[in-house]
């Protein structure tokens, strides 16, 4: 597939697509032509995590359907309210054993983990981050001088991760400096930017932001988050091109979700079309079992099930690996 011919968007094009938001269940059925019978009903317990989705990602939803895989991925509903036993608030136990200065983890050899910021474009209702201390973690452009430091002075950190939250929500003035700064250290060969926000914003991929990423001294790796072939219309391949042209890595991490892409057809597309687009596959990552999200779970044997269709029906080069987070180990656990 050839990608379409990208409009040039400044800043202030995507910070408005930002603040561009439905965060009202009724809007947003409305919108999509649903009624609120069709859906599963409402809660309103997490006022820290609340409905919000962009009018740009909206826009791929299709009317009428009250499956659609991307309304499923946003719309809250009573199933968070359960307390299930297993799902916890922190199930990667992410504390101070692995949080060594504020905004810095660092679980695995090589490789720290930057909290930019704890804002996101969208509010993914399966998050595992949906309960992180931000406000504790969050720094400002003048408050990373530990982490840095931290950086500095352990010469095993060979590269470093922008996450968050969305790394890519902050402006690219902070990334600039922020990346100009970690270039800066010898040790560090690889910058990795985790983001959702060139597949729910893609006019988030500003040549100004491209200034910002694309340094000399280091390889650029950006891991997407898209989760289903409907995600990718032609203005994200546009964004996906732009990063490639730029000699910029690009996978896709995605994460295997009950009712949404826990199929091998949706499977199947969604690899076909990354690659199509360009983009390598990575993680196919099993939940968290994070509190409120059991409602997403896929049973481990149902994802392996879908990982031998795949691996039957993919070339390899196409298939993402099936991976699962356990606190305490040294490495995600593929499977
Ligand atoms: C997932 C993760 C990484 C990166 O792990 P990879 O297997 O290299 O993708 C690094 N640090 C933290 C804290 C992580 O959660
Ligand atoms: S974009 Fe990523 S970090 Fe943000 S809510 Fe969605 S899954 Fe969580």
């Amino acid at each position: 597939m050839s990608a379409p011919d990208r409009i040039l968007h400044t800043e202030k094009d995507w910070q408005s697509q930002l603040r561009n938001v439905l965060t009202s269940r009724d809007r947003l059925l409305r919108e999509l032509h649903l009624s609120p019978a069709d859906v599963s009903p409402t809660y309103g317990s997490d006022e820290n995590f609340p409905l919000k989705v962009p009018v740009s990602f909206v826009r791929r939803m299709r009317r009428g359907n009250p499956r659609d895989p991307l309304l499923l991925q946003v719309l809250s509903t009573h199933d968070e309210d359960l307390e299930v036993p297993g799902y916890a608030r922190d199930p990667l136990d992410e504390n101070s054993d692995t949080i060594p200065r504020r905004g810095i983890i660092h679980k695995y050899q090589g490789r720290a983990l930057l909290i930019v910021s704890g804002a996101c474009a969208v509010h993914c209702r399966y998050c595992f981050r949906r309960h992180f201390p931000y406000q504790e973690n969050r720094n400002s452009l003048k408050q990373w001088h530990d982490a840095l430091h931290y950086i500095r002075s352990n010469h095993s950190i060979e590269e470093v991760i922008l996450s968050g939250g969305d790394p890519l929500s902050v402006t690219d003035n902070h990334l600039h400096q922020l990346i100009a700064d970690i270039a800066a250290i010898p040790h560090v060969k690889r910058l990795r930017i985790h983001t959702r926000l060139p597949v729910v914003i893609p006019a988030r991929v500003t040549d100004s932001l491209l200034n910002a990423i694309a340094h000399q001294e280091l390889q650029i790796v950006m891991v997407l988050h898209c989760n289903h072939a409907n995600e990718i219309d032609t203005a994200v391949v546009a964004a996906i091109d732009a990063l490639l042209q730029r000699r910029i890595t690009v996978l896709n991490q995605a994460v295997l979700l009950r009712n949404i892409n826990d199929s091998v057809d949706a499977q199947l597309a969604l690899h076909r079309r990354l690659f199509a687009s360009g983009v390598q596959p990575y993680y196919l990552h099993l939940l968290d079992k994070v509190h409120g999200a059991a409602h997403f779970d896929v049973p481990e044997k149902t994802a392996r099930n879908i990982m031998q269709s795949l691996t039957a029906q993919l070339p390899g080069y196409m298939v993402p690996k099936l991976a699962r987070e356990v606190p305490g180990e040294h490495s995600k656990r593929v499977l």
